[in-house]
């Protein structure tokens, strides 16, 4: 009889140190985590430089950079460009960690009359501008079935706030503004698709990521945020302002981000 029981007992015990290590397999570390995402490497180096980085961590291809950043825990990876690998990271992120929010950074071209060059763009909601139907007369927008009823996903307004504020302490409220970022698969170099964009979705910017986060963010239930600074203005001279000044409007957008961790809960 004792025998038996040492046995189960030596079993059940078994059962459990598997089960443990299957879950550690699928997330990486009990601790809620910031998330921080962007889609290129120039965007994430100022918060690397900064960062105390205890272990790198490589999934599909992606490298998640897991540690501390302005005393806050953190995980830190670049998504690579466009909706597909930037859905792609999130979802794996969400994935292999317990994240609390997500902060997606970096830059993008300026479609509002009022948005110049190196001013900043809290994202209040962002849709997919390029979604929809081609029919005989071209390119009809649609909102995605699987979304908000009009297309537009909301950012979290206690992210969008608290960025806004560190954003206007960071470089004046007149070169900060919040309102709709416009997502698509495309880098964009033309006055007169500004103008659509403006009209169509009263956009501040736009960008290659943001919506398709959003999407993800919306099916996981976590709360994110868009920083971004305009890199161009997504017009014809979009190409050459973009080569010199995506550093620069890169490593803004990682400053506020550093500013914003210091005061988050
Ligand atoms: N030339 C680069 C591609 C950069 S794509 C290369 O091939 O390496 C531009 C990146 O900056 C995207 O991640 C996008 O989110 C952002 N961006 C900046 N300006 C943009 C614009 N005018 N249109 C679309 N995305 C823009």
């Amino acid at each position: 009889m004792i025998k038996k029981i040492g046995l189960l007992f030596v079993f059940v015990s078994c059962l459990l140190i598997f089960q443990c290590v299957l879950a550690a397999e699928n997330v990486a570390g009990s601790e809620k985590r910031i998330g921080i995402m962007s889609a290129m490497d120039n965007e994430i180096n100022l918060l690397l430089t900064n960062a105390d980085i205890e272990y790198e961590d490589k999934v599909g291809g992606i490298t998640f950079h897991v540690g501390t950043l302005c005393g806050k825990n953190v995980v830190i990876v670049r998504s690579g460009i466009g909706k597909v690998l930037s859905a792609a990271g999130t979802a794996a992120l969400f994935n292999r960690y317990d994240i609390s929010e997500l902060i997606f950074t970096g830059v993008a071209g300026g479609v509002s009359d009022e948005t110049q060059l190196l001013d900043i763009v809290i994202a209040t909601d962002l849709v997919q501008h390029d979604y929809g139907t081609i029919d005989s007369s071209g390119h009809v927008w649609t909102p995605p079935y699987d979304g908000p009823e009009d297309g537009f996903f909301q950012c979290d307004s206690s992210l969008v706030d608290l960025a806004y504020k560190t954003a206007a302490e960071t470089i004046g409220e007149d070169h900060v503004f919040k309102g709709t970022v416009v997502s698509g698969d495309q880098f964009v170099s033309s006055s007169s698709y500004v103008k659509l964009l403006q009209e169509r979705f009263d956009a501040y910017a736009c960008e290659m990521e943001g919506a398709s986060v959003a999407a993800v963010c919306r099916q996981y239930e976590i709360p994110f945020v868009v920083i971004r600074t305009m890199s161009d203005k997504a017009d014809g001279l979009a190409v050459e302002s973009y080569e010199n000044w995506v550093e620069t409007a890169a490593d803004q957008s990682s400053s506020v981000v550093m500013k914003m961790l210091k005061e988050m809960d």
